[in-house]
């Protein structure tokens, strides 16, 4: 068993996460991938704890997602052990579970989660006292049942049990390397079939964006690079369960060299923002600039540690 070392500053990695981050505003990258580092002991500064505490936070939105993914993993176990798989109604109600639990414990654990953080689920919602409106529990409850019906009824369960076809990971996080960065890739699934072909799917509770395609695009760059799959034999499938379409993407090697430019600029972009790229040390959070989509701050989990700076620029 290895125990916990501690680190002066994190460890340097890349993600498509990590970059989404960077691109949507260069602060809460900051707090979020800096200013939360050992924000967990005891002895933390005020300002690393409180930051952990904000990046603990999730929201509706997010709970579903992850629910969804839990139920799509008991899934894909029940399919490797030869079981039945559960119906739609089922699902919808695992889910619903989950939800009823984080909102119980965001309405209830508000002290507990300030104390210790990783313990509880908080939604931003309760913790920044947003008001929740009808439509939104609408669109929640009616995404429910959606993405509980697509589930279910995905071309994959079919797949996934032919004989030809064979499981490589499912919700596996694992690392490949860019120019000695380690990348962090965590496919939903990935199978393989007999001819050669390999699957990456993704399933999405939201709506479509084009993000989506870059990330499973880096996804099918750790396929080549980490399993020697020629790109293409790589395919992904992008399931937007709650829109019932499913996109269908195959690769090519210039396709991919072109996600490895762009993960490489996207580094390059985050090394700039570093004293020291070996030590991974950050310049001053004065220099990673709050975002000029202001409109989004009360949304994001760092809105407590942004808003009086906020506040005098506004002034
Ligand atoms: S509150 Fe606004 S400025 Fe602050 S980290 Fe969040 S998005 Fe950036």
């Amino acid at each position: 068993m290895t125990g916990y070392v501690r680190r002066e500053y994190p460890q340097w990695s890349w993600s498509f996460s990590r970059h989404q981050t960077l691109v949507g505003c260069e602060r809460r990258y900051f707090y979020n991938y800096y200013g939360s580092h050992n924000g967990w002991e005891f002895r933390a500064a005020p300002e690393a704890a409180l930051a952990y505490r904000l990046k603990k936070l999730s929201n509706l939105y997010l709970t579903l997602g992850d629910a969804l993914h839990k139920s799509a993993y008991g899934m894909v176990e029940r399919i490797l052990e030869g079981r039945e798989l559960p119906g739609a109604d089922v699902v919808e109600e695992e889910i619903r579970r989950q939800l009823r639990r984080v909102w119980k414990s965001s309405r209830d654990d508000g002290d507990l989660f300030r104390r210790r953080p990783s313990r509880v689920d908080m939604l931003q919602e309760f913790y920044y006292q947003m008001e929740i409106s009808e439509a939104t529990l609408t669109k929640i409850n009616e995404r429910i049942t959606l993405v509980s019906q697509a589930l279910v009824a995905s071309e994959v369960w079919d797949i996934l049990a032919r004989e030809d076809v064979s499981l490589v990971a499912s919700e596996q996080f694992d690392t490949f390397f860019i120019e000695q960065t380690p990348v962090y890739a965590v496919p939903d699934l990935l199978y393989k079939s007999e001819d050669g072909q390999w699957t990456i799917v993704d399933w999405k509770t939201g709506e479509e964006v084009e993000d989506n395609e870059d990330q499973v695009a880096l996804y099918a760059l750790y396929v080549h690079e980490k399993h020697g799959v020629a790109p293409e034999q790589i395919r992904a499938r992008l399931e937007y369960l709650s829109l019932g379409i499913t996109k269908e993407t195959s690769f090519t090697q210039e396709g991919l060299a072109e996600v490895e430019k762009r993960a490489k600029a996207s580094m390059a972009q985050m090394r700039k923002l570093l004293l020291d790229p070996v030590q991974n040390i950050p310049r001053p959070k004065i220099d990673f600039a709050l975002t000029d989509a202001r409109a989004m701050c009360p949304w994001c989990n760092f809105y407590e540690l942004c808003q009086q700076e906020l506040g005098r620029i506004v002034s």
